[in-house]
């Protein structure tokens, strides 16, 4: 009688898969590896912003207690101030005075001019866990939230809004959304495995924290094409699935996370074209 084997099970935060894609070796270093790196100032202003705005549309959903742009900013400052994980304050030549300017009239450019076009159904919302079979044994478990994603209602279904901050994400005043189908692509997957519902696409809400701040909504993409792929070619799920299968994360000297500043596994990594 054949022994049957139980599988080896991986579990990733969705919110990190899209990493995955961009440096598999980095991404092993961080999530399957366990190493660390402080964030820099100007992440951690993301951060912050992130979680100042997440509050003001919690308050906008159906039912919800109404919270004013005045007094979610009160968390936008808090957050910053008081940062629950290795903050780098030094690292991008940034003070925090100037973080705190910057984060504040983004804010209220949210706050204003972007959530009111919106009409949301959740924030942050919890996901069911989605497995991927491998092969070979091996079993990726997606879990975890759609970190600083929303969920808004369409005349044609649902899209997925994503608030994402830095200083590249608007050019010529257009929202970025170059290398963002495999973060919006898993979370449309999810969503859909979650409520049983399809999705129409995904939608970059562009937040620049560069010293002039900006804000632009990018056009509606479906993001998850690139993740299922078609019959004549793969999607990014059967690329990952080879990695896992095989335990060969490639690396990606070319990436534009390949520096010290956002690469946790810097310091060991062989494959880095300069020190
Ligand atoms: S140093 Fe560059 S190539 Fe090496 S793991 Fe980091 S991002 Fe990838």
């Amino acid at each position: 009688m054949t022994e049957a084997f139980a599988p080896r099970v991986h579990t990733a935060r969705a919110s990190s898969w899209s990493k995955l894609f961009d440096c598999a070796y980095s991404w092993e270093g961080e999530h399957i590896l366990g190493m660390r790196k402080a964030a820099g100032l100007r992440a951690h202003l993301g951060t912050s912003i992130h979680a100042s705005t997440a509050a003001f549309d919690a308050g906008r959903l159906p039912g919800a207690e109404p919270i004013s742009a005045l007094d979610a900013a009160d968390v936008f400052v808090d957050t910053l101030r008081n940062p629950d994980r290795d903050v780098d304050f030094k690292q991008d030549g940034l003070s925090v005075d100037d973080a705190e300017r910057i984060g504040l009239s983004l804010h209220a450019m949210y706050c204003s001019e972007i959530s009111p076009r919106f009409a949301f159904h959740s924030v942050e919302q919890q996901l069911t866990p989605l497995e991927i079979d491998c092969g070979g044994g091996q079993v990726v478990r997606l879990t975890g939230s759609m970190d600083r994603a929303r969920v808004a209602r369409h005349p044609d279904g649902v899209v997925i809004p994503d608030v994402k901050t830095g200083t590249r994400v608007i050019a010529d005043g257009v929202a970025q959304t170059k290398g963002r189908s495999a973060q919006l692509g898993t979370y449309q997957l999810m969503y859909e495995h979650t409520e049983g519902v399809p999705t129409v696409g995904g939608q970059i809400l562009a937040l620049s924290t560069s010293s002039r701040p900006a804000a632009a909504v990018s056009r509606i993409w479906d993001a998850k094409r690139v993740m299922v792929g078609t019959e004549d070619q793969p999607g990014l799920i059967q690329i990952a699935a080879g990695m896992f299968r095989t335990g060969l994360f490639p690396p990606n000297p070319s990436s534009p996370l390949c520096s010290a500043k956002y690469c946790a596994r810097w310091n060991t990594c062989h494959f880095k074209e300069e020190d």
